[in-house]
């Protein structure tokens, strides 16, 4: 079988489908699976453990076979738990295959083959009977099908189906209930990922405020859930304006029901402010007690001591369709609607007619109108209104203008075209190329030029560089080239790099003496300890007693499938480490000169001069604006003392984890690592090794 897989060229800025045997998607899915995360996760294995137990125990208190369902059984570990507990016969269910494939060689490995079917469908299509998968329903379910925002891996769907076809009336599940619990809060940092600031420019002629479009300003934004390490928000970066509320529950031991449907709570305001963004987690009983709690709970809600580093289910933030002030103790009323995969928020104030109040509630799932939801995710909208970021460009951007510059901005979606107007640019025109064929751009930057009276003042050229031609800039030369650069399709930092390809293709039609800005980029790199992000690479070896180095092995071929390993992006503003080494420049490419022709290449060691394990190395980009102003995309402070790291919000880093770690001790003679990183200019990805 053929798959085929979309990936943005990073030196031509536009998708390309590429043709990928069948390992290619299996091994993808494997190396980058939470499987990892999941086995790590022993808060998780240990309630479902004590959960399971109990079912068991129940079962059979009342003289019956325990026959368990387990949904979507993965490496097989929640049936392992149950027939040591002393199920009598468990039916595992896996869709994806490798997995079940996996699962029968772990049961096996485990001595468990006599108690255990490991059946490979889509729990839909399991069939009950005695010619059936299933001989006869089951009397216990078990699933763990649950994403960050509990119901968005189908959760609800397959329930119901369980519920009408594979298991009996008053049947015991594991987990035996689901509750979503929300948090109304205040927060300028998070608001802003949804929605843009207006941006103030000090001008020649008098301050200037760019504002975006009405469109912009009530578009309710994407339905996509935005799931968080919550507990790395510092508490200075919001405020809560409610208690934390029960939202809904879900009773996994009755039939549930999956279509689309609204639940309403009423809140009092412990402060009055601004409520913008809905916080939101779960949590999940194993029992019908409510003994056996496994919760997702922030930080500022449970004891510091309770926290259970996952990755694999974090915290939801959600956005309100508008910003509402609220008053402290008036009565509001907050409504979640969901459907079979999602979950939105709406607030109202209540008023004494109350059928009037249901009939305004918005059953729709959001979608953007305004197309800038489209075109930015939400580290991008962070990051345009970030507002010391847009001082220094205006500051570098002030330094190069001219009255009589001509200038081209190449980025997606960037403000710099009209930042130049201001500043008094003669003549300027944009591109954005990576988006081109996609989200027609070019309407939400028309309707952003006409909310700020700027549709002729700004020109937008809709090719690509290698297609521009003289007529486009009016038969003049580009005197300023500048970008962010920034570009939708880019994954890993470098990729960004697609602005020098750009540059070389409209090398013509810039003047012998233009200015490019950034005139350089430089790529730097950091050996760190991570705080907790290497569980998700790394090991597991046993788990509550079951062996599942199967698993393991199965982790390190598919991370090892193409020769050379690949880094992978992560926000590491999410997930804390400590350098271990101090920050080095690896790279840099001279933007003021076209791509060459030969491969840039480099060599040498990092010494590492703090105590601690090396679990891999992070890059990132900085770009180097003007001769004295630089941004970074990564690295914004080192504190020397400890090697704590602040990185940049608004963008991941890029993280190579090595196949091993190593431990350094002794810091007077410091263990050195060795590296060979390669920036290949025809495919414009980067390459790496490290020695250690
Ligand atoms: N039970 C394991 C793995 C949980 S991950 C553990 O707790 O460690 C969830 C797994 O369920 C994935 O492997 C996914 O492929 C599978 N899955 C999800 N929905 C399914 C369904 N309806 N039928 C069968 N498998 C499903």
């Amino acid at each position: 079988m053929k798959t085929f897989c979309g990936r943005a060229n990073p030196t031509t800025g536009s998708m390309e489908w590429l043709e990928e045997g069948e390992d290619y998607d299996y091994h993808q899915e494997i190396a980058r699976s939470r499987y990892a995360d999941m086995l790590h996760d022993k808060d998780r294995n240990v309630k479902y453990y004590q959960g399971i137990r109990a079912a068991v125990s129940r079962v059979k208190e009342r003289g019956e076979k325990a026959i368990v369902l387990d949904i979507g059984t993965g490496t097989g570990l929640l049936s392992m738990m149950a027939a040591s507990a002393g199920a009598d016969f468990c039916y595992a269910i896996e869709v994806f295959k490798p997995m079940a494939n996996a699962a029968v060689k772990i049961v096996e490995k485990n001595g468990f083959s006599d108690k255990i079917k490991v059946i490979n469908k889509h729990s839909t299509e399991v069939t009950v009977g005695p010619d059936g998968d299933m001989q006869c329903r089951a009397n216990i379910l078990v699933t763990e099908l649950f994403d960050t925002e509990l119901i968005g891996e189908g959760a609800l769907p397959t329930y119901e189906h369980a519920h009408k076809y594979l298991v009996q009336e008053g049947c015991e599940a594991v987990p035996h209930r689901a509750t979503v619990y929300v948090q109304l809060v205040e927060s300028r940092r998070m608001w802003s990922w949804k929605k843009l600031f207006p941006v103030h420019v000090e001008a020649e002629d008098g301050e200037k405020v760019l504002a975006p479009p009405s469109e912009m300003e009530n578009c309710p934004g994407l339905p996509s859930v935005c799931d968080i390490q919550l507990n790395q928000m510092p508490s200075s970066d919001f405020s809560t304006l409610s208690d934390v509320v029960k939202m809904f529950s879900v009773d996994f031991s009755k039939p549930v029901q999956s279509a689309s449907t609204c639940y309403r709570v009423q809140l009092e305001p412990v402060k009055s402010g601004k409520a913008q963004i809905v916080l939101s987690w779960w949590d999940i009983d194993m029992d019908p007690s409510g003994m056996i709690n496994c919760s997702m709970a922030p930080y500022w809600v449970k004891p510091t001591s309770a926290l259970q580093w996952r990755d694999h289910w974090m915290q939801c933030v959600y956005f309100l369709p508008r910003e509402e002030p609220v008053l402290q103790g008036e009565k509001l009323y907050l409504t979640a609607c969901r459907d079979e995969y999602s979950v939105w928020y709406n607030l109202q104030k209540a008023r004494a007619d109350e059928e009037e109040q249901k009939a305004d509630v918005c059953l729709e799932s959001p979608v953007c109108r305004c197309r800038a939801h489209l075109l930015w995710n939400r580290p991008r909208f962070g990051e345009l209104n970030d507002q010391s970021r847009t001082r220094q460009y205006i500051k570098s951007l002030r330094k190069v203008l001219k009255t009589d510059s001509v200038c081209l901005c190449i980025s997606d979606g960037s403000l710099l075209p009209v930042l130049a107007h201001y500043l008094g640019a003669k003549q300027v025109q944009c591109m954005q190329p990576s988006r081109i064929d996609l989200y027609h751009p070019h309407e939400l930057r028309q309707a952003f030029f006409k909310a700020n009276n700027l549709e002729d003042k700004i020109k937008i050229i809709e090719t690509r560089p290698e297609l521009l031609k003289p007529s486009h800039l009016e038969d003049k030369k580009i005197s300023v080239l500048v970008g962010e650069p920034f570009f939708t399709t880019s994954l890993l930092p470098w990729h960004n790099l697609y602005f020098w390809y750009a540059r070389t293709a409209v090398s013509s039609h810039l003047a012998s003496n233009v200015t490019v800005l950034p005139q350089s980029a430089s790529l730097h790199m950091m050996i760190v300890e991570f705080q907790d992000l290497w569980r998700i690479r790394s090991p597991c070896g046993i788990c509550e007693g079951f062996d599942v180095r199967t698993m393991d092995d199965m982790i390190k071929d598919s991370l090892n499938f193409r020769e050379s390993k690949e880094a992978e992006p992560h926000p590491l503003w999410e997930y804390p480490c400590k350098s271990l080494s101090e920050p080095q420049e690896v790279l840099t490419f001279d933007f003021t000169k076209t791509v060459p022709q030969h491969c840039l290449s480099t060599e040498g060691s990092v010494k590492l001069l703090r105590k601690g394990k090396s679990h891999g190395a992070v890059l990132w980009m900085e770009y180097h604006l003007t001769a004295d102003i630089s941004v970074s995309t990564g690295l914004m402070q080192l504190s020397n003392e400890k090697g704590n790291c602040e990185w940049n919000p608004h963008c991941k880093q890029a993280v190579y984890f090595f196949s091993s770690v190593i431990e350094s001790e002794i810091l007077s003679d410091p263990t050195a690592v060795t590296y060979d990183i390669k920036f290949d200019t025809k495919t414009g990805e980067i390459t790496m090794d490290f020695k250690l």
